[in-house]
């Protein structure tokens, strides 16, 4: 395990550094589907959970190499410095690394290569409210993400293969004062899906440079920076748990920090970035998940099209469709008959429920004399 282990780490060196060659040997080759090079994003997919040691003895026989960049193997300590924390210390770390002006390269990239391949499940917000509750964090659904990465657009990994359940999200809530804003009202031009051999993330919404882009929820902006293909991009975790993102604008209106409304300006719209003419590419997410946007959003009538939805994998991506109240739960509760020579605690044993949630269930004493026949609820 350890070997092969090794041996899809060194795989990951062309993409760290472009230092070494390793295609030259065959038996390193065989793990190359460990790594899936998708456009510039380079998601790394750990074929253990390697402990801090594993790392140690990894970067100790990187060292012993000739020719090994010092910059790599810096990088690599990093990594592994990273993989030492708990989660909630990782937040921290990351948190206070982008709070510095200038972040090194290095250094981001081995918190990108560690926040992909983090196993980190999906996690669904309880009941079915427009706001998750995030307790004392600045962030909104800190609770469903655990961290808040101001430089990266998606920076965790795709974890849909653990999600087989439907999750139910409140898109709007007047009570709590939660609308919704069409991010910009233009001719719809390209649809999510599959397109020149990838999936197309978003839909493609016709605009001319300097046109207004909405802000679609109220949240708080993310990132708002120029990234690879995106280009000028602006990113808004909404207080669902949901996040939207305007790729291609020309300029930026908001600001990482910022709380916006639905409806807010938070950029021009542009051409920037992979794109050919002006447009503003849209996206929603669910803990980096792509959704239909036009399963949520009627492009058409610039509305929505459910106040609830109920997200569920389909693929590689989520399906919206609307959602339904949950069925009340009516709580049964289980009736049985005393028989001759019961006593409380043996009735109790046999409903795996304690002699006070007995009493608690019948409004009874514990020393109360039964006789048969007598009907207990013994269970709910
Ligand atoms: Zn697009």
């Amino acid at each position: 395990m350890f070997k092969s282990a090794f041996v899809c780490f060194l795989t990951l060196l062309p993409f760290l550094v472009l230092a070494t060659e390793p295609e030259s040997n065959p038996a390193k080759r065989d793990t190359s589907t460990a790594v899936v090079v998708y456009d510039a994003d380079v998601k790394f997919i750990p074929e253990a959970n390697l402990t801090s040691a594993d790392y140690t003895a990894m970067i100790d026989s990187l060292i012993g190499l000739s020719s090994i960049p010092v910059s790599l193997v810096n990088q690599l300590n990093i990594y592994r410095t990273l993989s030492e924390y708990e989660n909630d210390e990782l937040g921290f770390v990351i948190d206070s690394i982008f709070e510095t002006p200038d972040v090194p390269q290095t250094v981001l990239n081995a918190v990108n290569l560690y926040m992909t391949s983090i196993d980190r499940s999906m996690r669904a917000p309880a009941g079915f409210a427009a706001y998750v509750p995030y307790g004392n964090s600045p962030f909104p659904a800190d609770e469903l993400y655990g961290h808040w990465n101001t430089l990266v657009p998606n920076p965790i990994r795709n974890n849909l293969t653990r999600f087989d359940s439907t999750l139910q999200l409140l898109l709007i809530d007047t009570v709590a004062n939660c609308g919704f804003h069409t991010p910009f009202e233009g001719v719809v031009t390209s649809h999510f899906g599959w397109r020149y051999g990838r999936n197309h993330n978003g839909i493609d919404i016709d605009l001319e440079v300097w046109d207004p882009v909405h802000a679609a929820f109220p949240g708080v902006v993310r990132v708002a920076r120029y990234y690879k293909g995106y280009g000028r991009v602006v990113v808004v975790r909404h207080f669902n748990g949901l996040e939207t993102i305007y790729a291609h604008l020309h300029r930026f209106k908001s600001k990482p920090g910022d709380v916006v409304e639905a409806g807010d300006v938070i950029g021009l719209g542009g051409s920037s970035g992979n794109s050919t003419g002006s447009h503003l590419h849209f996206e929603v997410r669910f803990q980096g998940v792509p959704v239909k946007p036009s399963e949520i959003i009627d492009f058409k009538k610039h509305q929505l099209r459910y106040p609830l939805i109920a997200l569920k994998k389909s693929g590689s991506f989520l399906t919206a469709s609307q959602g339904g109240l949950p069925e009340p739960a009516v709580p049964e509760s289980k009736e049985y008959l005393v028989e001759k020579g019961d006593y409380l605690y043996r009735i109790a044993q046999k409903f795996g429920v304690s002699v006070k949630e007995l009493c608690e269930f019948n409004q009874i004493s514990p020393h109360k004399h039964l006789y048969a026949g007598q009907r207990l609820i013994v269970g709910i």
